[in-house]
């Protein structure tokens, strides 16, 4: 506490000032405090509770609430993405998605430490390959044939989070030659 001040009609009379003192103050009226006592409940049913005496000291409040920081906060929400800017596949293998976890600290049984998985938009069928070696997701890669085999489909775009997991000069030259896009 810095001053000490008396309330008379709403204002406070504060008799000695520190010197080269500046004040500032932040009072919160009557009416917020209940409104924020109340679970940061309407002026309107604030109003009718105390008209109905249904609490106990709510006794006299303002006939407005002053803007509640709290209450604006809570009424935001948040704008959705535009639907056209998600693409998605219309056919299996269209869109494949491509990510590698790892390394891991505890090696699997076959002493991989890498997963490496390809999940079709279209379908939402997954396939994992655990990998000694980072080096090995391009054979991994051209594995998923066998998938292009059994549904007649070709794989058309590959989509990966630039984590440098397909950056090899090889399979570069595979998509061009496959016309794989990325
Ligand atoms: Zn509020």
């Amino acid at each position: 506490m810095l001053v000490k001040g008396l309330v008379k009609d709403d204002l406070y009379i504060v008799y000695q000032v520190p010197k080269n003192m500046c004040l500032a103050m932040n009072v919160c009226s009557r009416s917020n405090i209940w409104h924020q006592i109340l679970g940061h409940l309407n002026h309107k049913s604030i109003q009718f509770m105390k008209y109905q005496e249904l609490v106990e000291g709510l006794t006299s409040i303002s006939p407005s609430i002053s803007l509640c920081e709290k209450c604006i906060l809570a009424k935001m929400n948040r704008q959705s993405f535009e639907k056209d800017t998600v693409t998605r596949a219309s056919q299996p293998l269209q869109l494949v998605h491509s990510d590698l976890m790892g390394p891991f600290h505890t090696k699997f049984l076959g002493g991989a430490s890498y997963v490496l998985t390809f999940i079709d938009d279209f379908s939402r069928m997954s396939f994992g390959y655990l990998l000694e070696h980072k080096d090995k997701k391009f054979e991994s890669f051209k594995n998923l044939t066998l998938v292009e085999n059994q549904t007649n489909c070709k794989i058309k775009m590959l989509r990966s989070d630039n984590g440098g997991e397909y950056n090899s000069n090889d399979f570069n030259i595979y998509c061009t030659k496959y016309v794989i896009k990325r």
